[in-house]
């Protein structure tokens, strides 16, 4: 309950923020980008704050920020019963259903990410999906299922660590790893 409730003002204050600061949005999100990479959002302005008001949009509408710091307060509590198995195939939906300003498709039309492995990339997270079932489900993602963890059975330690390096070989196009679990 408490949790809850934290993580929905939390979310309440960051989409208020990005309402209200929409006509600046193109500067922060070049600043967050870095200077290289963060040019081509001030040099298109209008439609950066176009993308961002779809954004935080679908922002709402998944609970992005919410689902988020529930999962950091409840410390993956609710994943500890299923084992996430698949292949990423970089269809980009998990990138806030195709709306993340940083989102960009290569010519085979596989998902990167304009902001990956930056400090800003690794304080979202992004990395870490999917944890669960549900996640799987929110964003219809169509290469990842679960399974019943043997965690459940052997009571084995969460292995955290696997998430982040099964989510960098998604984002960077490596050869990801068949199976986590968390
Ligand atoms: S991985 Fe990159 S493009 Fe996808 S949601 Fe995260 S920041 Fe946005
Ligand atoms: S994890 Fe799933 S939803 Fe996300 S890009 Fe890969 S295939 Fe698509």
């Amino acid at each position: 309950m408490f949790t809850t409730l934290i993580s929905q003002a939390t979310q309440a204050f960051c989409i208020a923020f990005l309402i209200i600061t929409l006509p600046l949005s193109p500067i922060g999100i070049a600043l967050l980008a870095g200077p290289s990479r963060g040019r081509r959002y001030l040099r298109h302005y209008i439609d950066t704050v176009r993308r961002t008001a779809h954004m935080t949009q679908q922002m709402l509408k998944a609970d992005v920020v919410a689902r988020r710091m529930q999962i950091k307060l409840s410390r993956y509590k609710s994943a500890t019963t299923e084992k996430v198995v698949g292949e990423c195939t970089h269809c980009g939906n998990c990138c806030i259903n195709k709306s993340c300003v940083y989102l960009e498709f290569d010519h085979n039309l596989h998902s990167r990410c304009a902001v990956y492995n930056n400090w800003f990339w690794k304080m979202t997270r992004c990395a870490d999906y999917p944890i669960n079932a549900l996640e799987i489900a929110l964003y219809s993602c169509p290469s990842f299922s679960t399974a019943p963890s043997a965690a459940m059975i052997t009571e084995q330690p969460v292995k955290i660590i696997t998430m982040h390096a099964m989510g960098r070989a998604r984002l960077e196009g490596a050869k990801p790893v068949q199976q986590k679990e968390i």
